[in-house]
């Protein structure tokens, strides 16, 4: 099993902002001991829509001290941050969403509460701000997995906390045509350096623990878990100003073992006859 090396200055976090883990596959004390395990500070679950792994988590919250004897707390509904020994949090597990929206995907990083879904990209926009959230599209340049696109990143410029350049799925299967997504990572590279945003790279893994922080971006901002205002705070300086990212592709394998089901039943669903 190939693991992403995280080996980098203690005083930076490793954050992965967009992940679609489930609670199925995954426990949180795996989570918990998988991330530690490759140095990775802090993990978003960026659920589509309204299906919600985060309150699983926290259910299991409660087991972490009588198994594991790790403490921890909760900000508000937004994260769970976990302790070892030290005040120092070893993980912190934060709750986001991805939404879909006619113009395309946006991420809510920390909101207060649930953003509501499908509706326009500029009704979505305002509710996450409403509520604090970080903002970030995800694989902007794609069609195939629905990035918003130039013309929406252009007029929305002051919502974006950053701009993910990075998405470890954006793989070339063939190399040319739909089936190379490589260039659209460059492509939201250019937009961050031509507009002056912050670069993240996320793995956007799907129900693999394996392919946590495929890539990820590194901060050296302290952050502030006291409470849920200083903690969408701090980690919004933290991304708008990170220090480096790893950049590292999902295998073709890795990425066939979730698209393929997920496309074939979209597929079945566009041709399903409704019934009479
Ligand atoms: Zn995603």
């Amino acid at each position: 099993m190939k693991l992403p090396v995280i080996s980098k200055d203690q005083r930076e976090i490793a954050i992965d902002c967009h992940t679609h883990i489930h609670h199925e596959d995954v426990s949180l004390i795996e989570l918990i001991l998988h991330c530690k395990n490759i140095g990775l500070n802090m993990l978003t679950i960026t659920d589509f829509g309204e299906t919600n792994n985060f309150p699983l988590y926290e259910e299991d919250r409660r087991k972490l001290e009588a198994k594991m004897g790790y403490s921890s707390e909760r900000i508000k509904e937004s994260a769970i941050v976990v302790y070892q020994h030290s005040d120092i949090p070893i993980f912190t597990l934060v709750r986001g969403q991805e939404i879909r929206t006619p113009q395309g995907d946006v991420l809510a990083i920390a909101p207060d509460q649930r953003v509501p879904t499908d509706r326009s990209l500029s009704y979505t926009l305002e509710c996450m701000r409403d509520q604090g959230s970080i903002i970030i599209p995800p694989h902007p340049f794609t069609g195939i997995h629905s990035g918003i696109g130039r013309k929406n990143l252009e007029e929305n410029l002051e919502f974006w906390d950053a701009i993910e350049t990075f998405n470890a799925q954006n793989i070339c299967l063939f190399p040319i045509g739909p089936l190379n997504q490589t260039q659209s990572n460059n492509q939201a590279e250019d937009f961050a350096e031509q507009y002056d945003k912050a670069k993240n790279a996320n793995s956007d893994a799907h129900r693999q623990i394996t392919e946590i922080a495929r890539s990820h971006t590194y901060s050296a901002e302290q952050i502030d878990f006291t409470t849920l205002d200083r903690f969408q705070k701090t980690l919004r300086l933290a991304l708008r100003d990170p220090t480096d990212l790893h950049e590292e592709h999902s295998s073709k394998y890795s990425f066939l073992k979730w698209a393929v089901p997920l496309y074939a039943q979209k597929i079945r669903s566009k041709f399903k006859k409704p019934r009479t």
